[in-house]
C-alpha cells in the first residue's frame, strides 16, 4: 500500500454576518453617495455620469442638469450639444450625453417613462452595464444586487471570499450573490465603498486597527511584518484592481 497523500487544508471562509454586523455599526446609513432625490431615472443618469468621475463632481453637475432636464421625457427631447456643455466636467461627455439621451428615449417609448426593474431590460439601455443595473435593482427596487465596483472587488478578495487576484466584476458578483443575503446586498456594497475609503484602502489598508481583523474575520497580509497588510499573502502589493 502506497503512502497516503497529504490533503491540503482549505481555508475557512469568514462569516459574512460578522463582517456586515461590524460595518452596520460603523456605517449605520448605507446610502448611495450619488444624490438623486429618490428618482430612479435620476439615479440612472447620475450613475452613467459617474464612470471615471467622482460622485462629488457628478452631484455638482447634476444640479443644473436636472434643473434643465427634470425627467426622462425632457432628456429624450434634448439637443446633445446642450447636454454635453452641462456634463463636460464629468469627462467622456460626448458618449455620456449620447447614452443619457438614448436611454431616456427608450425609457419613454418602451417603458412609459418608468425605469425598468429587471436586469435584462436595464442592460438593454445604452450605457448601462451590470454595475449600474444592480445599483438600480438594489437601491430603487429593493431587489438583490451586488454592485461589484473597485472597493467591493478588492475588499471581499482580501476577506478571502475569492482569490485576491480575481478582478472580474461578473465573477465577483456571482460569488458574492451566493454569500451575502439578497435583502442586504445593496447596503453591503454601499458599506464596502465607505470602508474602502476609510480603512481597507487600496494601497495602505489599516489592518492593525481594523475592526474586521479584530473580530478574526480577515487574515489578509497576516504574514507581513507588524500586520501592516501592505503586502498580500502572495507577496505582491495590494493595489487598486
Ligand atoms: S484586516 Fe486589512 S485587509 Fe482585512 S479588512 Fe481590515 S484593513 Fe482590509
Amino acid at each position: 500500500m502506497g503512502a497516503k497523500k497529504k490533503t491540503e487544508a482549505v481555508p475557512e471562509l469568514p462569516d459574512v454576518r460578522i463582517i456586515h454586523g461590524i460595518l452596520k455599526e460603523r456605517y449605520p446609513d448605507a446610502l448611495c453617495s450619488l444624490e438623486y432625490g429618490g428618482d430612479p431615472w435620476r439615479l440612472l443618469i447620475a450613475a452613467r455620469l459617474s464612470a471615471q468621475c467622482t460622485d462629488e463632481r457628478v452631484n455638482i453637475v447634476s444640479v443644473p442638469l436636472f434643473r434643465k432636464y427634470p425627467d426622462a421625457h425632457a432628456m429624450a427631447e434634448a439637443e446633445q450639444g446642450e447636454v454635453e456643455e452641462i456634463i463636460r466636467p464629468c469627462g467622456l461627455f460626448h458618449t455620456k450625453a449620447a447614452s443619457c439621451i438614448a436611454m431616456s428615449q427608450i425609457i419613454v417609448h418602451e417603458y412609459g417613462g418608468r425605469v425598468p426593474d429587471e436586469m435584462n431590460a436595464l442592460l438593454g439601455l445604452p450605457g448601462v452595464g451590470r454595475k449600474i443595473a444592480n445599483l438600480i435593482l438594489g437601491d430603487v427596487y429593493g431587489k438583490p444586487g451586488i454592485v461589484a465596483d473597485t472597493h467591493c472587488i478588492r475588499i471581499n478578495g482580501r476577506f478571502g471570499f475569492y482569490p485576491v487576484d480575481l478582478k472580474d466584476p461578473y465573477k465577483v458578483e456571482k460569488i458574492l450573490s451566493g454569500i451575502v443575503p439578497g435583502a442586504e446586498q445593496a447596503a453591503y456594497c454601499h458599506r464596502m465603498v465607505l470602508f474602502g475609503r476609510d480603512v481597507c484602502t487600496a494601497r495602505a489598508p489599516k489592518c492593525a486597527s481594523c475592526p474586521i481583523r479584530a473580530a478574526g474575520a480577515c487574515r489578509y497580509g497576516e504574514s507581513s511584518p507588524a500586520g501592516t497588510g501592505g503586502t498580500r499573502a502572495d507577496g505582491r502589493d495590494g493595489g487598486e484592481p
